[in-house]
């Protein structure tokens, strides 16, 4: 494919049917079907991927064993560090090709994908920074003379990554970056509806000098070859990122040899803002919490809590800006709000939208479809939901688009009960000129993040992880690293 849209020339990655990358080589699917993978803002077909089945999923699985077993093992930490740094050079040289592959397969925006740059450059690098946290740990000599004891952390051996399409080029990165600096290997399978940028940086990664086997990639769908890899007896650690009902399904399958499981899963996360907040910065900052990315963001602030006294202000200011956002084809470089990635996901949007009508919440503005020259693809309007209360499905159910649904609250006891009373606990934000509100509500909700007076921002070194419904496990910091580890203990009798 060469064709420009808006003077962007696509990359000649994208077009063809793509092969699965196992054991460093390009191979069809076993069974040799494929799959259509379509360009949301279009509707058009971009690419076909093969469809991975049981016998593809066992052939990557003991290809990364065989890797673990063979010559990676042998790497010293600062030969994957080293690795670490020629891959994020590489990952540099070509962000620009990567970041357009992710808008064209899933519909982010240009100026979100390109965005990420700077994080994810970092996120590489703060793992090639951790490649130390494995080996001999604590040389001790509790009985000298007698016994030298040591303490171990091995790698674990052979993760199976199993990722969403809302931003797999972050996704992937959180496993791809603590399966290299630990020394495991992995089999990545990305989900069918955005794999393309995961394809892509597999030819990167052989570039960079990734050993073969030790990161596959194989493309599928969920039920086929996502449980294939989940139930497989040669996976040692799972990490999945998605939704709760398919988390479950990840934890029952690993329980057949008791892999070691991270689910990063959904949420429906409270963003607060009192009476005495910069609504200057309030409005945009909430507004683009649950907007950005079309609303696909696991920790989107939809659940909007809003102290009385500022209401009806707030309202009017979050409809102003939510109406002013230009929503398009995200190669248009003044587009900020792309398609929903898929015609079944729209489907769930438009649903949670009637819902939400039939059960007595105010569409304040949005809720529809986008016609027009955008009627080919998946466009919805950013959606406002006012005189919300949080027993109602749309404050309960995770919608994964954009529509916020903002309820009022009298006091600050009122506000911390209704941010809790959900089942899941992702993040949270809180907005207030008032440093005691901050610190209480930072400790007051139950959830793996919180952010004061802004929303969304996120470091490698701290992390990132749920609570409840959304799931456990970290990513990013010493603690997921650890996790990709284990631990032995060695007593050496020295008689
Ligand atoms: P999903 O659960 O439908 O799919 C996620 C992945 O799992 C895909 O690769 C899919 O093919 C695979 N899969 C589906 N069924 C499977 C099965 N039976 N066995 C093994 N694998 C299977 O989720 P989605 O719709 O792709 O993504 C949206 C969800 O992801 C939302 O709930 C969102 O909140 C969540 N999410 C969470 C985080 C986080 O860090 N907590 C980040 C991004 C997205």
């Amino acid at each position: 494919m060469s064709s420009t849209t808006y003077g962007v020339q696509t990359p000649a990655f994208v077009g063809g049917t793509k092969r699965l990358f196992i054991g460093g080589a390009w191979v069809p699917a076993a069974s040799g079907k494929a799959f259509d993978t379509v360009n949301p803002a279009t509707g058009e077909v971009i690419a076909r991927l093969a469809q991975a089945d049981q016998t593809d999923i066992d052939r990557a699985v003991t290809a990364a064993r065989q890797a673990f077993e063979g010559p990676w093992n042998q790497w010293t930490h600062s030969d994957r560090q080293r690795l670490l740094i020629r891959i994020h050079d590489v990952v540099e040289k070509h962000f620009d090709e990567l970041a357009l592959i992710e808008t064209l397969d899933m519909g982010a925006p240009l100026v979100r994908t390109r965005g990420l740059k700077s994080f994810l450059l970092q996120l590489i690098l703060f793992y090639a920074s951790q490649t130390a946290a494995g080996g001999v740990q604590t040389p001790l000599n509790a009985l000298p003379g007698k016994f030298a004891t040591l303490k171990i952390k091995a790698p674990v051996g052979v993760v199976a990554g199993i990722i969403p399409w809302n931003g797999p080029l972050l996704s992937q990165w959180w496993i791809l970056g603590a399966t290299l600096a630990t020394g495991c290997t992995a089999v990545l399978k990305p989900a069918e509806d955005a794999s393309l940028s995961a394809l892509r940086m597999a030819e990167l990664l052989q570039e960079a000098g990734v050993p073969a086997g030790v990161i596959n990639v194989v493309t599928g769908y969920g039920g086929e070859a996502g449980s294939a890899l989940a139930e497989h007896p040669g996976v040692d650690r799972i990490a999945f990122t998605g939704s709760p009902e398919t988390g479950r399904r990840i934890v029952r399958a690993s329980a057949g040899n008791f892999k070691r499981v991270s689910v990063e899963l959904g949420g429906k996360s409270p963003d607060i803002v009192f009476d005495d907040a910069n609504l200057d910065k309030a409005v945009p900052g909430v507004a683009m919490g649950v907007f950005t990315n079309t609303g696909q963001i696991c920790a989107a602030g939809t659940r909007v809590l809003v102290q009385r006294r500022i209401y009806d202000e707030f309202i009017e200011r979050l409809k102003a800006f939510s109406t002013s956002l230009k929503i398009g084809n995200g190669l248009d470089p003044q587009v900020q709000l792309g398609p929903i990635v898929s015609q079944r996901q729209l489907d769930r949007v438009m649903h949670y939208v009637d819902v939400g009508g039939q059960e007595g919440a105010e569409l304040a503005c949005g809720g529809r479809r986008l016609g027009g020259e955008l009627a080919a693809g998946y466009f919805v309007e950013p959606t406002v939901f006012t005189g919300v209360h949080n027993d109602m499905t749309i404050a309960r159910e995770e919608i994964f688009g954009p529509v916020a649904s903002v309820m009022p609250f009298d006091t600050p006891e009122q506000a911390l009960r209704i941010a809790n009373d959900t089942s899941f606990g992702l993040a949270g934000g809180v907005w207030t000129q008032n440093l005691s509100t901050a610190h209480r509500f930072a400790q007051g909700i139950q959830a793996g993040t919180i952010w004061v007076n802004c929303y969304g921002v996120l470091d490698p070194q701290v992390g990132f992880g749920g609570y409840k419904l959304s799931g456990y496990g970290w990513k990013g910091a010493a603690e997921q690293v650890d996790s990709y580890l284990y631990q032995k203990a060695v007593y050496m009798n020295l008689d």
